[in-house]
């Protein structure tokens, strides 16, 4: 009888990309492989936990303890925990929850496989099981960050950046399109500083540029750069290359110069805005999309106006945003008191969002009338579910076309016409069938 493993992956897409890799092994090896939280099958469960802020932790400790409870009543043999989470706290995750049988961190849970009798000589390489659907994967280029945010835990968790090869990612490239993967989401901790420790300079419009050359790779969209220090080559290489996606994922994460310096961005209002208006003049029409943190310490009102007043004139097509909270070992919980009360953090973060949906509101309703190349990721009813080149999945909009209006294929590209829109989605009226195109 083949042995279960369930793999629950928390937090980011980085996260994710180890637990493919990890039941990529376990496949391997014999196991029956799983990877969805809803359902556990009996014999062993793995969290890969997320350990970037108090929100993030707490689902990684209440799935633990769910997990705990089911091995309690009988309904499951071994239960392991990796990833951020246990590679911060692992000690005090032992001594709390010692149902657990045993901890692992954000870099040594290969050592997982070694530690289960049921796996002979198991050697892990880069084979992964995508969990996603098939036709598009995230490819985690770099793990860790050498830069010191105030705000953020992931350095302490994740250590110094470390690039891989080149070589090495565009052989992972030419397996996942051999795989049937057509599209790829390009992430890193601090995905523009990649290069820097192994060779010594910035390669990524170069590892992009070659990407783009590989055969089968249809869409390729970049996520977390960084505005200190930008790439300007990158812009050449998404405006040069058709399978580069018209988009970038920068986050900014705030405006004013008083906030950005005590958040140690290293960069200015100015810095943050002559890039933003470069960026828009090098790519015409690029989709950008970003990340802002409200109630930082210090922040005051008329910083928060700086932030309201840049979002309604930079117009991003796509934001997110985070209310501050206090992460041990960080420059901010050692050096600064979090001062902003709660319940002026919500109002803020409400302002803030209820500024970009409009702005949201807006932007998609200009796109009724252009006709736009469309993935199709799902049906859901009466639709299908897809996206542009500019909807990243899960983060971004979706465009819905009437099942009714022609057979389309999940993983294959059509065109639509967007005939109606929403804050954040839109209806699309379907024009061609990828073959046609
Ligand atoms: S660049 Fe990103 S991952 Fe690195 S310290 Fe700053 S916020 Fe954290």
């Amino acid at each position: 009888m083949k042995h279960s493993v369930d793999l629950i992956t928390m937090g980011c897409s980085k996260n994710l990309v180890d637990s493919e890799r990890l039941l990529q092994l376990f496949a391997e090896h014999g196991y029956a492989t799983y990877h969805d939280p809803e359902e556990v099958h009996g014999d062993i469960a793995i969290v890969n936990t997320c350990g970037f802020i108090n929100d993030a932790k707490e689902e990684s400790i209440n799935m633990i303890l769910e997990l705990c409870n089911l091995k309690e009543a009988g309904k499951l043999k071994g239960l392991y925990v990796m990833g951020c989470l246990s590679e911060r706290y692992r000690k005090e995750l032992e001594e709390e929850i010692p149902q657990v049988d045993k901890f692992y961190g954000k870099y040594d849970w290969k050592q997982l496989v070694q530690d289960l009798p049921a796996v002979e000589g198991g050697k892990l390489h880069r084979g992964r099981l995508l969990t996603t659907p098939s036709h598009f994967a995230y490819l985690k280029i770099a793990e860790g960050c050498d830069r010191r945010c105030a705000f953020c835990a992931i350095p302490l968790i994740t250590g110094k950046h470390h690039s891989r090869t080149i070589e090495d990612i565009l052989q992972e490239v030419e397996e996942c399109v051999a795989a049937g993967v057509k599209e790829f989401q390009v992430i890193a901790q601090e995905l523009t500083y990649y290069g820097m420790d192994i060779y010594q300079e910035q390669r990524l419009p170069e590892l992009i540029e070659r990407m783009a050359k590989v055969p089968g790779v249809e869409w390729i969209r970049l996520h977390y750069a960084y505005p200190n220090n930008f790439p300007m080559d990158l812009l050449r290489v998404i405006r040069e290359n058709d399978n580069v996606c018209n988009y970038l994922d920068i986050a900014l994460q705030h405006i004013s110069d008083n906030v950005l310096m005590r958040m140690r961005r290293n960069v200015t209002k100015a810095e943050t805005e002559a890039l933003i208006k470069k960026i828009r003049e090098e790519v015409p029409g690029i989709c950008i999309r970003t990340t802002l943190l409200v109630g930082f310490p210090g922040e005051t009102e008329e910083d928060f106006e700086q932030l309201m007043d840049f979002v309604k004139r930079a117009r991003f097509d796509r934001m997110g945003a985070f209310s501050y909270s206090e992460e041990e070992g960080t420059f901010a919980a050692k050096n600064y008191d979090d001062d902003v009360p709660e319940e002026v953090k919500q109002a803020r973060m409400d302002r803030l969002m209820k500024l970009q949906e409009g702005i949201s509101t807006e932007l998609c309703a200009e796109k009724i009338g252009q006709v736009f190349k469309v993935m199709i990721d799902r049906q859901e009813g009466d639709y299908y579910i897809g996206r542009t080149e500019h909807d990243s999945p899960d983060v971004d909009c979706e465009v819905l076309i009437p099942v009714s209006e022609g057979q389309l294929k999940i993983g294959e590209f059509c065109l639509a016409e967007i005939v109606a829109s929403e804050e954040y989605d839109l209806y699309g009226h379907l024009i061609k069938h990828d073959t046609a195109l």
